[in-house]
């Protein structure tokens, strides 16, 4: 854990900073799943789920292993299979294409909008065919992709939405939860998001009870009853232990939230004061007046081809920044020689070699901002100096 006050450096994200005013609440919570010796399928596990409900304004919220497998276990409950198209933008992760093509569909890539990198639904629209069987909005760095204008698109045709929420619990669209607008929302509590847990769990967000159970089939080996497989599922589970720490943790969601936006605040406030802002310096990120942004991560992007020299200047200085994401998912090397379609995704090239990523955690302090921020403005004053020598 880094000492805020220090000079050091700025981390990219302290995760042991963010958890230290809760050490008591995990240890008590942890030493009861111990002593219960119910490590999976414990009571911890069902309360979860129920206060997520809730949480997400959904009837039903199934835990499992990871991000990854809640979007794999969302195209598997739909029957998605060879020959099926799935729309999905190429400037994401990589699980929310890898669980399309795992079973043997087809990801067709829609471009995103330049100012929130999220998915644009005109894109998707002008991408369906007969064999679209599935939309996965992607809600990008903590923000919502626009999702009454999809779900409209889908909806025409009755394609199923699944939501990728995975950075974005607690988002909110027109006042209504990620997670809560599609057929499926599919949800990580790796420990950088923002209910992280400590190790992996993820969990799948269903209004639709019926398709609640399929996918909770699907996730428990396809058996009921025991030892009697209806369809070839996966083992996919949230363990006691995480939900003990992630009911800890949602409790102090809403403040982990506070913490973020006022980061977010400043950092737009201090890059526009120190004149930093415009299009061969930096661009701010967009605020979608419709979407409430939980910030998990706060993007900014760099004009002028100066983005990997900023980023080396700040690595100098030691301040964390990360690129989100480098290679847009149809020029990845794994999907070479796999059927995937793609066109015009001119936006998404020009993200991926703009875009910069700056620490965002709710205990970072204002000092170190100060010193992300001067750190940026000393780059650009010795740039212009060199430039204008
Ligand atoms: C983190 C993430 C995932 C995967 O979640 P895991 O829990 O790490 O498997 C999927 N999609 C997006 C957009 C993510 O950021």
């Amino acid at each position: 854990m880094s000492n805020p006050q220090d000079n050091a450096g700025v981390p990219l994200l302290d995760v042991n900073r963010d958890n230290a005013p809760h050490r008591e609440e995990f240890i008590e919570a942890l030493t009861e799943v111990l002593d219960s010796g119910r490590f999976l399928f414990g009571p911890d596990v069902v309360e979860l789920e129920s206060e997520l409900a809730g949480y997400c304004q959904v009837d039903n919220v199934v835990g499992c292993a990871s991000g990854s497998d809640a979007l794999l276990l969302a195209l598997m409950a739909l029957d998605i299979k060879p020959g099926d198209e799935v729309i999905v933008p190429s400037f994401t992760f990589f699980a929310s294409v890898s669980c399309i093509s795992r079973l043997g569909a087809t990801p067709v890539f829609a471009d995103i909008e330049p100012g929130t990198f999220n998915v644009n639904p005109e894109s998707v629209a002008s991408l369906i065919t007969d064999k679209t069987k599935a939309i996965i909005p992607v809600h990008l760095f903590g923000q919502c992709a626009q999702l009454d204008r999809i779900c409209q698109i889908a909806g025409e045709r009755d394609i199923p939405v699944i939501e990728d929420a995975a950075q974005a619990i607690g988002a909110a669209y027109h006042s209504r939860p990620a997670g809560s607008w599609g057929a499926i929302g599919c949800f990580s509590f790796y420990p950088t998001k923002n209910l992280g847990g400590m190790g992996d769990g993820g969990m799948m967000t269903v209004p639709d009870a019926g398709l609640a159970d399929r996918v909770r089939l699907f996730a428990g080996h396809g058996m009921r009853p025991r030892y009697y497989h209806k369809v070839i599922g996966i083992n996919s589970r949230l363990d006691t232990f995480q939900a003990a720490v992630l009911r800890v943790k949602l409790r102090h969601l809403g403040d982990a939230i506070d913490g973020r936006t006022a980061v977010a605040d400043r950092y737009d406030r201090m890059l526009t004061d120190q004149g930093m802002v415009g299009e061969d310096q930096i661009t701010l990120p967009t605020r979608d007046k419709n979407a409430f942004h939980v910030w998990n991560q706060y993007a900014i992007r760099v004009g002028g081809e100066r983005r990997d020299a900023l980023r080396s200047y700040l690595a100098e200085r030691k301040i964390g920044s990360e690129i989100y994401y480098p290679i847009p998912m149809h020029k990845q090397e794994c999907f070479e020689g796999t059927p995937f379609r793609h066109e015009g995704l001119e936006e998404t090239e020009k993200a991926s070699l703009e875009v910069l990523n700056l620490p965002v955690f709710p205990s970072l302090i204002e000092a170190e901002q100060t010193r992300v921020i001067e750190a940026i403005g000393s780059f650009y004053s010795s740039a212009a100096s060199r430039a204008a020598a």
